[in-house]
C-alpha cells in the first residue's frame, strides 16, 4: 500500500529480464548489448545493469564518460563488462577512460586521432569502437572520413577497433526506405575492418529482421517496455510502473472550471478524483485530455497535471481516497502515455523524477 500522498515507482526487474530475453530471442544469436544511457532511461543504470549481467549482458552502452565511470562503479569488480561510451573520446578524458577501463566510442577524426597519440604514448593497443554516420546526421563520421581514416598509414595505430557501429534514424518506421540505405552504406564501410565486429540496431532495427541485425544489438526502450514500433507491443512487459493514490473524490457541475487558467470546463455532472503525482513526479504536462490513468479496471482520462496534482475522471467508478491510482505501468501504457504528450516513451521514461519513492522489485 503507499503511505497517503505519496506517489510510487516500481521498477520490476523481471519484467527487464522478461524484455531481455524476448530480445534475445529475436536478435537470434546477435549480442544484446543494453542501452543504459541516462541513469538507465531514469529507471537506475546500476539496478539494471546488475540484473541484466544475472541474464548475461556481457556490453553496454552509456552515452556521457560520467555515466560510463557510474556504471562501472555498480557493476564493481565481479561484473568486468565492456562500458561503450557514445560521446566517444573527448577532450583530456583519455585518463579517466582508462581509469575506469571504459571503450570509447570514436565518433570524429580529431578523436581518433587523440586515441592514437593516448594509445601510442602508453604503449599498447586500445580496444575502442567507431561510429560511422549512416545517414542520420548526427553522429559519427562520414563514410568518406571512415575510408581515409582506415587507409592512411597511420590513422589507426595503437588502436584495435573492436567494434564498428552506426545508428538507424527511422526504424520505428519500417517502410521508411531510410534504413535500407543506411543498411547498404554500412555494408559497404565494413571490409575496411574486416577483424571487427558490426553492429547497427538499437530497440526498432532488432526487429527489422535478419539483416540488420549483425555481431551486436543495442537496445534501450524495448528492454524497459517500450514498442520498437512506439505502440504497445505484447510482447514486452512494464518495468516502469508509477502510481499514486487518491486524495480527494469531488463533483463538478456544468460550467465548474477545473485547475489552472484555460484549464477544463466540465459541460456536465463530472465526479473527478485529485491524485497526489503531477508533473514534478514524472507525468508530463502535456498528456492531459488524450492521456488516461487505469483505475477499478478501466482507463480514466486525465483531465489536469499540474505540479503535485491530477485530476482523472472516476465516471461512476467505486472509489475511496487513499487507493491507488495507475499512472504509468502494465494498464497505463508507456507507448499510449507517451502518444498522448507527444513524446516518444524514451522521455517519459526519462522524465520519471526521484520525487516519488522507489522500489525495485527482483533485484540481483
Ligand atoms: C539511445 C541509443 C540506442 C538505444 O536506442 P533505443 O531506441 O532506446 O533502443 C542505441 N544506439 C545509440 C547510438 C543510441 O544513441
Amino acid at each position: 500500500m503507499p503511505e497517503p500522498a505519496q506517489a510510487r515507482l516500481t521498477i520490476d526487474l523481471d519484467a527487464l529480464a522478461h524484455n531481455h530475453a524476448v530480445l534475445k530471442r529475436e536478435a537470434a544469436g546477435a549480442e544484446v548489448a543494453p542501452v543504459v544511457k541516462s541513469d538507465g532511461y531514469g529507471l537506475g543504470a546500476g539496478p539494471l545493469a546488475r540484473r541484466l549481467w544475472a541474464e548475461g549482458a556481457r556490453s553496454f552502452f552509456v552515452a556521457r564518460l560520467g555515466e560510463g565511470e557510474a556504471l562501472r562503479a555498480e557493476l564493481g569488480p565481479d561484473r568486468p563488462a565492456t562500458i561503450h561510451v557514445l560521446d566517444g573520446l573527448t577532450t583530456g578524458a583519455a585518463p579517466r577512460f582508462d581509469a575506469a577501463g571504459l571503450t570509447p566510442v570514436i565518433c570524429s577524426l580529431p578523436q581518433a586521432a587523440a586515441a592514437s597519440v593516448w594509445a601510442r604514448q602508453s604503449g599498447r593497443r586500445w580496444p575502442v569502437a567507431l561510429h560511422v554516420d549512416t545517414g542520420m546526421n548526427r553522429q559519427g563520421l562520414s563514410a568518406e572520413e571512415t575510408r581515409a581514416l582506415a587507409q592512411a598509414p597511420d590513422g589507426l595505430r595503437g588502436l584495435e577497433v573492436a567494434l564498428v557501429m552506426s545508428h538507424l534514424g527511422s526504424a520505428s518506421e519500417p517502410t521508411d526506405v531510410r534504413s535500407a540505405e543506411q543498411l547498404e552504406r554500412f555494408r559497404q564501410i565494413l571490409p575496411l575492418f574486416p577483424d571487427s565486429r558490426a553492429s547497427l540496431a538499437a530497440s526498432a532495427g532488432v526487429f527489422l529482421g535478419e539483416p540488420y541485425r549483425f555481431d551486436m544489438v543495442r537496445p534501450g526502450v524495448s528492454l524497459y517496455g517500450g514498442g520498437p514500433l512506439e505502440r504497445p507491443d505484447e510482447r514486452l512487459q512494464a518495468v516502469a510502473t508509477l502510481t499514486a493514490p487518491i486524495l480527494d473524490i469531488r463533483n463538478l457541475r456544468p460550467g465548474d472550471r477545473l485547475g489552472y487558467g484555460s484549464g477544463v470546463t466540465v459541460d456536465r455532472p463530472t465526479r473527478i478524483g485529485v491524485v497526489g503525482a503531477g508533473y514534478a513526479d514524472g507525468v508530463i504536462r502535456a498528456a492531459r485530455r488524450n492521456g488516461y490513468a487505469w483505475f477499478a479496471g478501466e482507463r480514466r482520462p486525465l483531465l489536469i497535471v499540474t505540479m503535485d496534482l491530477l485530476a482523472i475522471e472516476l465516471g461512476d467508478a467505486p472509489a475511496q481516497v487513499g487507493e491507488a491510482v495507475e499512472l504509468l505501468g502494465p494498464n497505463a501504457l508507456l507507448d499510449d502515455q507517451a502518444a498522448a504528450a507527444g513524446t516518444v516513451a524514451h522521455e517519459v521514461l526519462v522524465r520519471l523524477s526521484r520525487r516519488a519513492e522507489r522500489v525495485y522489485l527482483g533485484g540481483a
